[in-house]
């Protein structure tokens, strides 16, 4: 089991290990960047088989927020933790209050949110006992998924824009993978702007539900893929741009929800030589923190999703650059976000 060395560490500021014996938290708080302010990320919750897996899965997630933040243009760094356990079986008050005592230890270089396997209520028991929570209910925000469907929408119209040259989405043809807390909203914005939807969830009921209320074709979990559609919107896993994935895609854009879209790096430069266009994930699904961004007694939810409908203004530089360099959007998004952090770290160093 490795930290300096494993391949996601890429300079992370800390990486804090937490437990608590009484409620049998196992946690890992990772901080990769603070150079544009406080980290902010979620709290995920897993089952994770041996610690070098959650080790790795933290790393990763905590460098992705950096990205994300910066390239949604937001004052925070990039962070993120995670909880060893199985949410279905190990959650506890104590649990929870401990992880908000171990967040609080940081003295707010680190704020927890909510993330997979970790409800708003989760959070807001971590609350109890730090500030440094954030996405509750008390905050005015709660639930993410609204903000995050509403920014993957906007990201769609981008993307048919910039690949299509279509200002609107009026009877175009788009498959939804998953039918979630993101993928449903999605469905209803999709369905109301006119689109023609084909949806799969591996729950059957989910997906004759959408397909009732949005007029939608059902397809099966292992067709999606291949459906005939201009637009394909993975928002169920993460990895589902792979090789076998991409000998059968028909879509000429990729633009969901789902973290990790590609299985590999290199995948956005095959997607590019097919002439598909792929609006970055971690661009296109930042609805949620930009909406966190706003959270307080002040909180104005149609000016926080106002400022989150200017993904698709993001995404729209993000794919104008990536054609200007020949390079697959992938990379662009990822040198832009470069350019708006210090890779040396906190602001200290910055001013070092
Ligand atoms: P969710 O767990 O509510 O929904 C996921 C859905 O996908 C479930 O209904 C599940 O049955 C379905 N599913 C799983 N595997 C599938 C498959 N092979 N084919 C079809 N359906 C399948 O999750 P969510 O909150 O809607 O998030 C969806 C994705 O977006 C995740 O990858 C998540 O990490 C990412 N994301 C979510 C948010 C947010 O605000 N919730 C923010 C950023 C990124």
């Amino acid at each position: 089991m490795t930290v300096f060395t494993n391949r996601a560490f890429d300079a992370h500021e800390q990486v804090v290990f937490a437990q608590d014996p009484i409620s049998g938290l196992h946690a890992i708080m990772a901080i990769h960047n603070t150079s544009r302010g406080p980290s902010l990320g979620g709290c995920r919750m897993w089952p994770y088989p041996d610690e070098a897996a959650a080790i790795t899965d933290v790393l990763r997630l905590s460098r992705g927020m950096t990205y994300k933040s910066a390239l949604a243009n937001l004052p925070f760094g990039g962070g993120k933790s995670v909880i060893i356990g199985d949410p279905k079986r190990d959650k506890s008050t104590a649990l929870f209050e401990a992880m908000g005592r171990a967040v609080d230890s940081l003295g707010g270089s680190y704020t927890v949110a909510e993330d997979v396997g970790i409800s708003v209520e989760d959070v807001e028991t971590m609350a109890t006992q730090t500030r440094h929570a954030t996405g509750t209910r008390a905050s005015g925000v709660g639930d993410p998924s609204p903000g995050t469907a509403f920014g993957v929408f906007h990201g769609i119209r981008a993307a048919v824009r910039h690949r299509l040259g279509r200002d609107d989405l009026s009877d175009i043809p788009v498959a939804v993978q998953g039918l979630g807390h993101v993928g449903y909203n999605l469905c209803r914005l999709l369905s109301n702007a006119g689109a023609r939807l084909y949806v799969s969830d591996l729950d059957a009921e989910r997906s004759r539900e959408a397909a009732r209320a949005f007029d939608a074709r059902t397809v099966a979990v292992e067709d999606i893929i291949a459906a005939q559609v201009e637009v394909f919107s993975p928002c169920a896993l993460g990895g589902v741009i792979n090789d076998a994935a991409l000998q059968r895609l028909q879509a000429k854009i990729i633009a969901g929800a789902a973290n990790n879209q590609l299985a590999e790096d290199r995948h956005g430069q095959v997607l590019k030589d097919r002439g598909i266009l792929y609006a970055p994930d971690y661009v296109i699904n930042a609805g949620g923190i930009i909406n966190i961004s706003h959270a307080g007694p002040a909180y104005n939810e149609a000016k926080a999703f106002q400022h989150i409908a200017r993904i698709h203004d993001t995404l729209l530089a993000i794919f104008q650059r990536a054609d200007k360099s020949g390079t697959p959007t992938s990379e662009a998004a990822n040198r832009l976000a470069e350019e708006r952090f210090n890779p040396r770290g906190t602001k200290a160093a910055e001013a070092a």
